[in-house]
């Protein structure tokens, strides 16, 4: 469970533990990670074990999961909660934006796979704000062309910071939005994935929690966070085969 010191992926990670389930509970900071797992823990709710995950940085990233394979741990699910939304728009908001909402959990799910038994599960924590609508035509083609492969996905996720770099991103048919395109982008990676994994059996879903009332959210959003929480411990648990698909409250929602 990544970026679960706060907002729904604490509400996640109480969820998880709540059912019995040993979480391993992280986030970028240490002392928040230690806090939140207290929290969940005061509630005799099941096992949680903290570890420290910066999903920006590689380095981090391939620490946790050597640390994880070298003991023999087996993850059932990986949540890939963690994500930010940054004010204003230029390079920097886009490299920082692509590299934690969508470069962190590819890396993190790659890294992962070795741990994941097979029958796992895989969730995204994705966004309707990553419609493939926010998308020029021509780009909205190429994104969801079934052809589209890992590498070419990464290109085209590229050519998105290449055109912000170049001043030509509206021009060459990308939203003025990092947010939106690091979403639209994890959701291809769903996609793309999805059958790769199916010969192990493991699912990997997109999920939207909906517009919730939590630090990135905002006070004036409908949802509660337990709510939005819902549709994340959804795919978690998912018992059939469902793969591959963006989903919000359990049911299907366009890509
Ligand atoms: P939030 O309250 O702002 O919490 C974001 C979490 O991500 C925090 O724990 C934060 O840790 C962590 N994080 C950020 N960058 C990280 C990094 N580099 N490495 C590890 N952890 C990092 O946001 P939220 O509303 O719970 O959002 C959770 C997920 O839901 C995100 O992927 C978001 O895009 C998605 N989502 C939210 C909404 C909504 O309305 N809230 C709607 C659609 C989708 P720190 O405390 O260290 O910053």
């Amino acid at each position: 469970m990544t970026g679960a010191n706060r907002g729904l992926g604490l509400e996640t990670a109480r969820g998880l533990a709540g059912q019995g389930w040993t979480v391993i509970l992280t986030a970028r900071d240490d002392a928040k990670a230690t806090a939140a797992a207290k929290a969940i823990s005061r509630e005799g709710a099941g096992r949680v074990e903290v570890r420290r995950l910066d999903v920006a940085d590689e380095g981090s990233i391939a620490s946790v999961a050597r640390s994880l394979r070298d003991a023999g741990t087996k993850v059932d699910v990986l949540v890939n909660n963690a994500g930010i939304t940054m004010d204003g728009f230029d390079l920097e908001v886009a490299r920082r934006t692509i590299d934690t909402n969508f470069y962190g959990p590819v890396r993190l799910t790659e890294a992962m796979l070795a741990s994941i038994p097979d029958g796992g599960t895989i969730v995204m924590v994705s966004s309707g704000a990553g419609e493939l609508s926010i998308l020029s035509k021509e780009l909205r083609a190429r994104f969801s062309d079934p052809r589209l492969t890992q590498r070419g996905l990464l290109d085209l996720v590229e050519g998105f910071v290449d055109a912000v770099r170049r001043g030509r991103h509206s021009q060459d048919g990308w939203p003025t939005s990092a947010y939106g395109v690091s979403k639209a982008a994890l959701n291809a990676y769903v996609r793309i994935t999805a059958p790769r994994l199916a010969a192990r059996s493991i699912r990997i879903n997109a999920v939207c929690p909906g517009w919730v009332r939590t630090d990135m959210g905002g006070p004036g959003a409908p949802r509660t966070v337990r709510q939005g929480a819902e549709s994340i411990l959804w795919a978690a648990l998912l018992e059939d085969g469902e793969t591959g698909g963006f989903f919000r409250d359990g049911k299907p929602i366009p890509w």
